[in-house]
C-alpha cells in the first residue's frame, strides 16, 4: 500500500550495518542456498497473469486457489481461509500453520497482502507473496522451535481491512500468542536501478510498550541480511501496511519494504518488466535468514544429508593450508567456503574421487565449508592453523 512515503524520506534513521550480536549460522546459511531465483520468478508471472485482483473479481479468487493450491503441494496439511466482506465484496485471508517443536502455541507470523488494485501487482505484492511462498517451501521440512503462520492478506489495499479482521477475529478471541509479526510488502525494487538496501521497518508509534522489542527485533532482522544476503540495510518506520493491526493490539512488529520507491504501483504498469526480480531473489535470502533466527531453527539431518556427511572426508582439520575433500557419488558437488561472520572466501566445484582444496592464502581461524548439489548440502568447519 504505502501512500505517503514523504514521511519515510523525512523520519528515516540510517544505521550501520551490525553484524557483532548475532553469530554466522552454517546451517542456516546452507538452507538459503537453497533459495531458487527461477521459482521466484515463475510465481511472479504467475500472479502477475491472473491479472487485477481486487476484492470480488475473478482475478482474486484464481490467486486465492492457487496459493491454496501451491501450499497443499508443498504439503502443508494445516491450512485456512478466513472469509470477509470488503465494500459488499467477499474476499479471503489465508492462513497456513507449521507446527514448532519446543513452542508449539507461540507464532511468528510471516505475512503479505495478495490483492492488487488497478494493475496486476507484480511489485505491490507479487514480490511479497512470491517471497511468503519460497520460504514457506524451504522451511517445511526444517526443524522450528517456534510455530510459524504464512498469511496471505486481502483486503490490504482498502484499508489494512484483512489483518485488521484478522486480529479482531482470530487474535484477540483466541489470545494468540504471538512472537513477531514479520510483513512483507513492495520488496521488488524498481527495473534499471541500483537495488541494493533494503528498508527494514520498526515500530515507533503508540502504543510505546511494543516498540523497544520491535526495536531489536528489527535490527536482529538487518544483522540476518548482513550474514544471508548481499544488500545493504536502513532502519526505518513502520506505516501504512498489513503489521499496523497487530501494532495497534500491542504485538511485536517488523516489516520488509523496498529501499527505491516504485513509482508504478496502484497501476497497470506493476509489472514484472518495471521491477527487479534479483532483488527480490535477495530480499528472499535476508527474509529467510531472518525467519530461521526468529523461528529457532534446529538443524536436523536427513538421511540424505547423514550419509553424506558420513561420505565425505576433509583432511587434515586443522590444516595449514592445503585440504584435501574425498568422496565417491554419481553426482558432483560444489563448496563454498565462509568465514566465521559468513563471508563468502571460497568457492569451487567438486569431482567425484580426491580433490585438492589450496586455502594457504586465507588467515588462521574457523571456517565453515558447505558442500551442496541440487539434492543435499552438508556444512563442515574447518580450523586453519
Ligand atoms: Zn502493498
Amino acid at each position: 500500500m504505502k501512500s505517503f512515503p514523504q514521511l519515510a524520506v523525512l523520519l528515516c534513521l540510517f544505521t550501520a550495518l551490525n553484524t557483532s550480536a548475532q553469530v554466522f549460522n552454517p546451517y542456516y546459511s546452507s538452507v538459503v542456498e537453497n533459495v531458487s531465483a527461477s521459482n521466484i520468478l515463475d510465481d511472479l508471472e504467475t500472479f502477475v497473469d491472473f491479472g487485477v485482483k481486487e476484492p470480488g473479481t475473478g482475478a482474486i479468487e484464481d490467486a486465492k486457489n492457487w496459493i491454496l493450491e501451491r501450499y497443499q503441494t508443498l504439503g502443508y496439511a494445516a491450512i485456512e481461509t478466513q472469509d470477509f466482506n470488503v465494500f459488499g465484496q467477499t474476499t479471503t485471508n489465508i492462513i497456513v500453520t507449521k507446527t514448532g517443536s519446543v513452542y508449539p502455541n507461540t507464532f511468528l507470523i510471516i505475512d503479505g497482502h495478495y490483492d492488487t488494485v488497478n494493475g496486476p501487482g507484480a511489485n505491490d505484492n507479487g514480490s511479497g507473496t512470491a517471497l511468503i511462498l519460497e520460504l514457506a517451501r524451504l522451511l517445511k521440512d526444517v526443524d522450528t522451535e517456534y510455530s510459524i503462520k504464512f498469511i496471505h492478506f486481502s483486503g490490504e489495499e482498502e484499508g489494512l481491512i484483512g489483518s485488521e479482521y484478522y486480529v479482531d477475529n482470530t487474535v484477540i478471541p483466541q489470545n494468540l500468542d504471538i512472537k513477531l509479526v514479520f510483513n512483507i510488502d513492495e520488496v521488488g525494487g524498481v527495473a534499471g536501478m541500483n537495488n541494493n538496501t533494503i528498508t527494514c521497518e520498526r515500530d515507533e508509534s503508540s502504543p510505546n510498550s511494543n516498540n523497544a522489542a520491535s526495536a531489536q527485533a528489527t535490527q536482529e532482522m538487518a544483522n540476518c541480511f548482513g550474514l544471508y544476503s548481499n544488500l545493504q540495510t536502513e532502519i526505518s518506520f513502520a506505516y501504512a501496511s498489513d503489521y499496523v493491526p497487530f501494532e495497534n493490539n500491542g504485538e511485536v512488529i517488523t516489516g520488509l519494504y523496498e529501499k527505491n520507491e516504485s513509482p508504478y504501483t496502484h497501476s497497470p504498469d506493476d509489472i514484472i518488466e518495471n521491477m527487479d526480480p534479483g532483488y527480490v531473489f535477495e530480499v528472499t535470502k535476508g527474509a529467510l535468514g531472518s525467519a530461521l533466527h526468529f523461528a529457532v531453527a534446529k538443524e536436523t539431518l536427513g538421511i540424505s544429508e547423514n550419509s553424506l556427511a558420513s561420505t565425505i572426508v576433509l583432511y587434515p582439520n586443522p590444516s595449514t593450508g592445503k585440504v584435501n575433500i574425498e568422496f565417491n557419488s554419481t553426482s558432483s558437488f560444489n563448496i563454498t567456503v565462509t568465514d566465521a561472520l559468513g563471508k563468502v572466501v571460497y568457492t569451487t566445484f567438486l569431482a567425484s574421487g580426491e580433490n585438492l582444496l589450496d586455502l594457504g592464502f586465507l588467515n588462521k581461524g574457523i571456517y565453515y565449508c558447505i558442500i551442496k548439489n541440487d539434492e543435499t548440502s552438508v556444512v563442515k568447519k574447518l580450523i586453519l592453523h
